[in-house]
């Protein structure tokens, strides 16, 4: 049931995205999975394992290593737990059409979680609570981040560094390259620099 509104919104003989919800993984800890997607306005998917399917966030200006970024963060359906290794063009006329990679993946774990029955049960908890603390091991993302809803909102959340090891001032989206294959997609962040604080010369 959790993949209704995933497969209503797509038509399987049109787009090479999964269509069944995979088997889940069966290891200790859960995965994540950032995908850079060049839809009508590029973003990148955040995905969290949870119950076997991939709980998703879109985030129009990327993660950030950085603890004074906020990043919103627009919950969207749930996708099937196969969708953390697809990469490739959703073609013209589909939902969410353009080129997909796997910008980052890796396993991540709730803050406090020992096992991973712990680790789903905090998850539920957590996502009930509209405050997310996780730790992920990712090629790109690192450490601790935290998802908290805001307040009076129905799907808004912020993507937020927390302060640790990981912690940094570089533009982790410059790294633009496909963990998975040799595939890449331009970010264009020159759209996002603030040439309000640009001195002419
Ligand atoms: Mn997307």
């Amino acid at each position: 049931m959790a993949l209704k509104e995933y497969k209503q919104k797509r038509d399987f003989k049109e787009t090479p995205e999964p269509s069944k919800k995979g088997k889940g993984s069966d290891k200790r800890d859960l995965a994540f999975v950032v995908q850079l997607h060049d839809a009508s306005h590029l973003h990148y998917d955040f995905r969290l394992e949870v119950d076997g399917v991939l709980k998703s966030w879109a985030v129009p200006k990327g993660p950030s290593l950085n603890p004074e970024d906020k990043r919103l963060a627009i919950m969207v359906e749930d996708h099937p737990f196969d969708y953390r290794t697809f990469e490739g063009t959703i073609p013209e006329g589909n939902y969410g059409a353009g080129k997909v990679i796997v910008w980052d993946e890796g396993t991540y774990s709730p803050m406090g979680a020992n096992s991973r029955k712990e680790s789903e049960e905090l998850m539920h908890q957590m996502l009930e609570k509209g405050h997310i603390k996780i730790i992920l091991h990712g090629h790109k993302l690192k450490g601790e981040f935290s998802l908290v809803k805001m307040h009076n909102t129905d799907k808004q959340w912020l993507l937020v560094k927390k302060n640790d090891e990981f912690a940094s001032s570089e533009d982790i989206r410059k790294k633009n390259k496909s963990v998975l294959s040799t595939r890449s997609i331009d970010p264009h962040l020159e759209k996002y620099e603030d040439k309000s604080e640009k001195k002419s010369p």
